[in-house]
């Protein structure tokens, strides 16, 4: 059993994050908060107060924290006395988050892949880059690490794993991610502008045939038939959940793909051929020195604001083919969340919301010693049962479709 939670970061999915937390302290112990600004952390606990998210009475206090400092993070977790932290900063920080969880023997768990902030999409499988090297040291201690358990990374997994264990043999994973809603401004991202913007100015690889495919970003589009939302358009897209279900899944096709309006596709691309979307800094005629994606955040709505205004749905499916008792078969597994309601509950939109929800169920299930397996794990790697019916009790819930119909997917354990 582990207790006691440090949330780092306060943004939207932190925001998420510690409502749901609040909700199930009973289960986590005392919370915190740690960012780099301390009256975000500040704001993000009086929202959780004014909804009087908190099951039972109990701590929930704030703290400003540098997380690119390793020495730092140790320090904060001694001192408040945490066993798991659930990282949902900037995807800049993982790596000093996760060396000072195995410094101090704690659990950790993250929503995203690590960034080199000076450098986009590098090569093959992303993992292998920053998180897989940290394998052997993390397991010495003894950490359980649990990589990418938001929704997309995160649930998607989840699913392939439980569909593949539905099956003899896997043919292919197609994850879908569509977001129906409506925010109102001319243009804003749905999460951090800059990391929103990393995803798709680089090659989009996917994993076909058995190896790595090359594309371009807006090159393949397919129209989707889905629940609740209808047909949709998405677009083959690169992202961190195929970087490790196609090692889990080697003999399977896996791909990604992502919905885009007219509208997003048009201004992407005249930002990212006029050069405001890179990475790499430019000198003014003025001699300042400015990396142009970090302006053109600076000039963009911050995305928690676009929360109390936001309608419409995100519908997320993964589609899984394969064999079983020699006849193909075929499922598709997904969830719908709901713009409004979630700014209702937790004072955060549906994309902010799907991605904290499942890091809250992960700290449950390793709190409760079901998922606390002392090594880092993709999530596809862990028993997707258990996690899959508490979602449903928390906000998230999973519908199965194939030849028996549409319905709740639920676990007798
Ligand atoms: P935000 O940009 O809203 O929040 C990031 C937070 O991290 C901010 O509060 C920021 O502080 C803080 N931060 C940044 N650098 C540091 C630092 N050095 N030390 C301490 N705090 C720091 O992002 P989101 O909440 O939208 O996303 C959080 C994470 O979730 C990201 O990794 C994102 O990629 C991931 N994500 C995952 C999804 C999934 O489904 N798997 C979906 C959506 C997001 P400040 O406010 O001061 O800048």
């Amino acid at each position: 059993m582990k207790r006691n939670v440090l949330i780092i970061g306060a943004g939207g999915v932190a925001q998420v994050v510690a409502h749901k937390a609040a909700q199930n302290n009973d289960k986590l112990g005392d919370l915190h908060i740690a960012s780099r600004t301390l009256a975000k952390a500040e704001a993000v606990i009086a929202s959780v107060h004014e909804k009087s998210a908190m099951k039972v009475a109990g701590v929930f206090k704030a703290h400003a924290l540098d997380a690119m400092d390793t020495a730092a993070v140790a320090a904060l977790i001694r001192d408040i006395g945490v066993q798991i932290v659930i990282n949902v900063g900037s995807p800049f920080v993982n790596m000093t988050v996760l060396d000072a969880c195995i410094e101090t023997g704690v659990a950790y768990m993250d929503t995203a892949i690590h960034e080199d902030p000076s450098k986009i999409c590098e090569i093959p499988p992303w993992y292998g880059n920053y998180e897989w090297k940290k394998r052997d040291a993390t397991k010495a201690a003894g950490v359980t690490a649990i990589l990418g358990i938001g929704f997309d990374p995160g649930v998607v997994n989840v699913w392939a794993r439980a569909a593949a264990d539905m099956m003899d043999k896997v043919h292919s994973i197609d994850i879908v991610d569509i977001n129906a809603g409506s925010h109102g401004k001319y243009f804003a991202t749905n999460f951090d502008p800059e990391i929103n913007f990393r995803e798709f100015t680089g090659t989009v690889y996917s994993w076909q045939g058995g190896k790595w495919q090359e594309n371009a970003m807006f090159e393949i589009g397919k129209t989707w038939d889905l629940p609740i939302v209808g047909p949709s358009k998405a677009y083959l897209s690169g992202h961190d959940e195929v970087h490790s279900l196609s090692a889990n899944y080697p003999d399977a096709d896996v791909r990604f793909w992502m919905g885009f309006g007219e509208h997003y596709i048009n201004v992407f691309t005249v930002l990212k051929n006029l050069g405001l979307l890179s990475e790499q800094p430019v000198v003014t005629a003025e001699g300042l020195e400015v990396v142009p994606l970090k302006v053109v955040k600076a000039v963009l709505p911050d995305p928690a604001t676009l929360a109390p205004g936001y309608t419409g749905k995100t519908l997320i499916a993964d589609f899984v083919k394969g064999e079983k008792d020699g006849k193909p078969v075929e499922v598709m597994i997904y969830n719908s969340a709901d713009h409004k309601e979630a700014y209702e509950e937790v004072g955060s939109q549906g994309i902010s919301y799907t991605a904290g929800v499942p890091a809250v169920a992960a700290a449950i299930l390793v709190a409760e010693g079901v998922w606390d397996v002392g090594q880092m794990v993709n999530v596809e790697e862990l028993d997707p049962r258990p996690f899959i019916n508490l979602l449903n009790t928390i906000g998230l819930p999973s519908y199965i479709k194939d030849d028996q119909g549409d319905r709740l997917l639920q676990y007798e354990i």
